[in-house]
């Protein structure tokens, strides 16, 4: 984890910062850890991800999707268990007061590995720290005790102290608090995805790798609903042949990093998985992380041990990508929460999140039923006879069979129940359906992370120059257009062409500053897909040269076909090739 001068981690940022992807929010105050400002380049290269990842879901798998708020009442996060769970382990120098994540000091200067310092105790880490002599990295002082520290931002809402607020770690609970709503609008059926993308903020205690661990950052978080007697996910037959590469939890727990290279398929049977669904899902997550331009080979699907994983999780995995400087980096966990977030819901709110199942076909159901005799109750308890029979109705009627046939009496309160005070009888009644809550897998990506590992596997570098080869779906901007000369006429023809291109809804560039060769170069590392030049051949026969940003190779187009042909070639139906007839290389 070495910084050096060329490594990618140092050149992205460098580029991000001079070519406004991205740098490091309030700058001119001296910047602040973990906020970040996307420049132009950037906010369009965010948003042309965080389309992918609509168009997946709710394009193609008709997931619904919601926006709600940052802020959140205190209820909300205590409910979901975020306010006992969301901390972490700390440590304060006693010089300079500087503080640090106790376990990515362990991980950094004793080499025990994030899965063992995730489980230690304040005091195991204490001791840890004293063994291996680890001081603070700024000043060299000692360590104050280790605390746990709530990574939650807490402010008021409003102008009463008392009303504790939330900024939202994810956003997964703005889902679960709606979804009664959100049910009804699903037509009542299950199973059914809600998709949310927004901001989420945590208040990382020292965040130092750049887009990696920022303190407010994007997240896109996908709960899906469905029923756990129904688990199977019909949608298992497109990806079941697909490959996870999955480090499994018990690889790990025996020290070993070795990949699994398993179908979809295989990894269920051999219960390796244990929901369809979230099999299904991290086979998408991993054909995402491809159309970004992380091959396959650089990607894992971790399994969480259990101490690692979030509270609300029965099996977690983390998808993995290689990076340069940080080895693997998590871009998306996935969870099976269970019932787990509705349940708290509903028990802390009081509001039924229960939906309703009828049966295919009724059953009929025998049920114990024990009578009052108010004829005996009454000279025995007097007045209080009518209080003695509704509390008798308030008790399950197995507990006072079963204390009559053991006891010979049933207690309740001060009154004794006797079995002649009681009729017992079994009725038959017929049951039509049941209340459940459903189940939920979750996909959980950060967009930052997606950005930085696209970026990362767009950056290459060729004759001396950087080339940001994305692929054509999230490039920032589509196509840049320049007229080869400032001059008879060129620069208005150009201007034609750009306009003509923006009006039929591409992302353009229209630039007509310094030589040919010093434009094609600052597209290429603002990773412009392609070059349209326009030149004395284009006022004859209105053709124009397209340049391929990746191989440098250049076709001739005429001018009313483009717009057409563009759009197949976006839509990646076409091949730069298909798009004119190939030229010799300028
Ligand atoms: P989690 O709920 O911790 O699994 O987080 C969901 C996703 O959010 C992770 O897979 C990361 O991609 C991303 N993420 C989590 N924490 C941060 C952070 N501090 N900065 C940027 N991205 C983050």
């Amino acid at each position: 984890m070495t910084e050096t001068k060329t490594d990618k981690f140092t050149l992205i940022n460098e580029l991000a910062r001079r070519r406004g992807f991205f740098w490091q929010a309030y700058e001119i105050y001296g910047g602040t850890a973990g906020f970040v400002t996307y420049g132009p380049l950037g906010t369009r290269l965010k948003q042309n991800i965080e389309k992918k990842l609509r168009d997946l879901f709710v394009n193609k798998l008709g997931i619904i999707e919601i926006e709600s708020s940052i802020i959140t009442p205190g209820k909300v996060f205590e409910a979901s268990g975020h306010v006992g769970h969301f901390k972490e382990p700390m440590v304060e120098c006693s010089k300079c007061n500087k503080r640090f994540r106790a376990d990515h000091l362990l991980e950094e200067y004793a080499r025990i590995s994030a899965a063992e310092a995730e489980k230690m105790s304040l005091l195991e880490i204490k001791e840890a720290i004293k063994k291996n002599a680890i001081t603070c990295p700024d000043c060299g002082g000692s360590f104050n005790e280790p605390q746990q520290f709530l990574t939650m931002f807490v402010t008021t809402i409003g102008p009463y102290s008392g009303a504790t607020g939330y900024g939202r770690p994810e956003a997964a609970q703005g889902i679960f608090v709606e979804f009664n709503r959100l049910y009804t609008i699903a037509r009542e059926r299950l199973p059914f995805g809600v998709l949310q993308i927004g901001h989420a903020l945590r208040n990382e205690i020292s965040p130092r790798q750049g887009l990696i661990r920022l303190r407010e950052f994007t997240i896109a978080d996908l709960e899906f609903f469905f029923d756990p007697e129904e688990p199977n996910c019909h949608l298992l037959k497109d990806v079941e042949n697909d490959i996870l590469p999955i480090l499994t939890a018990e690889k790990r727990l025996k020290g070993s990093e070795e990949i699994l290279n398993i179908t979809v398929k295989d990894a269920l049977k051999q219960k390796l998985i244990s929901s369809e669904w979230q099999a299904f899902f991290m086979a998408i997550a991993k054909k995402l992380l491809i159309d970004l331009g992380v091959p396959s080979n650089k990607q894992r699907f971790i399994e969480k041990l259990p101490w690692e994983k979030a509270h609300y999780s029965t099996q977690s995995f983390d998808q993995e990508v290689l990076v340069d400087r940080w080895g693997w980096i998590e871009v998306s966990g996935h969870a099976y929460r269970t019932d787990y977030d509705l349940k708290n819901h509903m028990e802390a709110s009081g509001v039924d999140l229960r939906v309703y199942k009828e049966y295919a076909k009724p059953i009929e159901e025998e049920q114990l039923v024990v009578k009052p005799i108010m004829a005996k109750l009454g000279p025995v308890f007097k007045a209080e006879s009518a209080k003695v029979a509704e509390l008798l109705a308030s008790v399950p009627a197995e507990e006072v069979m079963a204390a009559l046939e053991k006891n010979g009496f049933y207690q309740i309160q001060n009154y004794k129940i006797l079995p002649e005070h009681v009729s017992i009888s079994r009725q038959k009644t017929i049951v039509r359906g049941k209340r459940f809550i459903p189940h939920v897998v979750e996909p959980s990506f950060g967009c930052d992370r997606l950005f930085y590992v696209a970026l990362e596997y767009a950056y290459h570098a060729k004759d001396d120059r950087v080339i940001l080869r994305f692929p054509r779906s999230i490039s920032p901007i589509q196509v840049g257009v320049y007229p080869l000369v400032s001059k008879d006429g060129l620069v208005e023809k150009a201007e034609a062409v750009y306009k003509l291109l923006v009006m039929e809804g591409f992302s353009a560039e229209f630039d007509d500053t310094g030589s040919i060769g010093r434009r094609y170069a600052r597209a290429d590392e603002a990773g412009i897909q392609l070059g349209i030049t326009i030149d004395y051949d284009t006022l004859n026969d209105d053709t124009v040269t397209v340049r391929d940003r990746d191989s440098w190779q250049q076709v001739r187009a005429s001018i009313k076909d483009l717009p057409e042909l563009l759009r197949r070639y976006f839509m990646g139906k076409i091949n730069f090739h298909e798009l004119g007839t190939l030229i010799q290389n300028k």
